[in-house]
């Protein structure tokens, strides 16, 4: 059995990161089919007794596509604007595709103020913990339309470390265009190597050569890398895996397809 494969097996509490170019199309609308095909997935593990928590990226994509406009206006209100758009759009498919499987989704918008904050802290926590246990599926995005570069997190990959330290998620996975993480960049060179298995991250980022992003990715593979970081320092597995498979969690768990792990030490 893959190291993958055991930790999803062996996870009860799974944070799962959904990235934007994971969820959205090329036109930069909702990936429904990918998207249903990926709930269907966590509605499974949720039955198998599973707790699932998503973090989502996407809204800023999401509300260019449903208002046709402003793409090129670089000025913070409109891309504030756009977020607070994109952000309906986004939750309007979770809500539609979960209630296809009769589960309710709970939004939880966020920032960097929130999780260095004692008693916030604690409300988020309190808060997750009664959704979860209600078997609601909590989806939690940055608030990308208040929050300004000084209390900002900035991207996804480390939000969804923040909030699998502070829930105690027994897994963190990143879902990607990606299969993992590779020696260097696959997408300009066709011989870069995936690195199945991680016990070091300090050692591993020494090595590993970062490439560019994606059209919509905001982080690249130099944020999942950090993010594995903040997990493994407090005892929790990080996973990368390819959202743009079908079926994917279900392959990794049956030792059908690669992803990169991250072992805490
Ligand atoms: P997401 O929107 O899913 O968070 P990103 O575009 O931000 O995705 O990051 C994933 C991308 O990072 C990959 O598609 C790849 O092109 C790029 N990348 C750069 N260097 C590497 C590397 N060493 N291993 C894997 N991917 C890399």
């Amino acid at each position: 059995m893959t190291y993958a494969a055991e930790l999803i097996r062996d996870s009860r509490k799974i944070v799962v990161k959904i990235g934007s170019n994971t969820l959205s199309t090329e036109k930069g609308q909702v990936n429904y089919k990918r998207l249903h095909n990926l709930v269907e997935q966590l509605v499974s593990f949720m039955d198998q007794g599973k707790q699932i928590l998503i973090v989502t990226s996407g809204a800023g994509v999401c509300g260019t596509a449903a208002i046709n406009k402003w793409k090129r206006k670089s000025d913070m209100n409109y891309k504030q604007a756009l977020c607070a758009i994109g952000q309906v759009e986004l939750m309007m498919a979770y809500k539609e595709l979960f209630k296809e499987h009769g589960r309710h989704v709970g939004q939880m918008l966020l920032c960097n103020d929130d999780f260095g904050n004692q008693s916030r802290n604690l409300h988020i926590r309190n808060t997750l913990f009664t959704l979860v246990d209600e078997g609601v599926v909590p989806i939690i995005n940055e608030n990308d339309s208040v929050t300004v570069d000084e209390i900002k997190i900035g991207d996804n990959d480390t939000l969804s470390a923040l909030t699998a330290s502070l829930w105690g998620a027994d897994l963190l996975i990143i879902l990607s265009d990606i299969d993992g993480v590779y020696d260097k960049n696959p997408k300009e060179y066709p011989d870069a190597e995936l690195i199945e298995v991680i016990r070091d991250i300090d050692r591993a980022t020494e090595t590993i050569q970062i490439g560019k992003s994606n059209d919509f990715g905001t982080g690249g593979i130099a944020t999942k890398l950090s993010a594995a970081r903040i997990v493994n320092k407090v005892g929790i597995p990080m996973a990368i895996m390819n959202g743009f498979k079908e079926d994917i969690l279900k392959a990794v768990l049956d030792g059908k397809e690669k992803a990169t792990v991250f072992l805490p030490e």
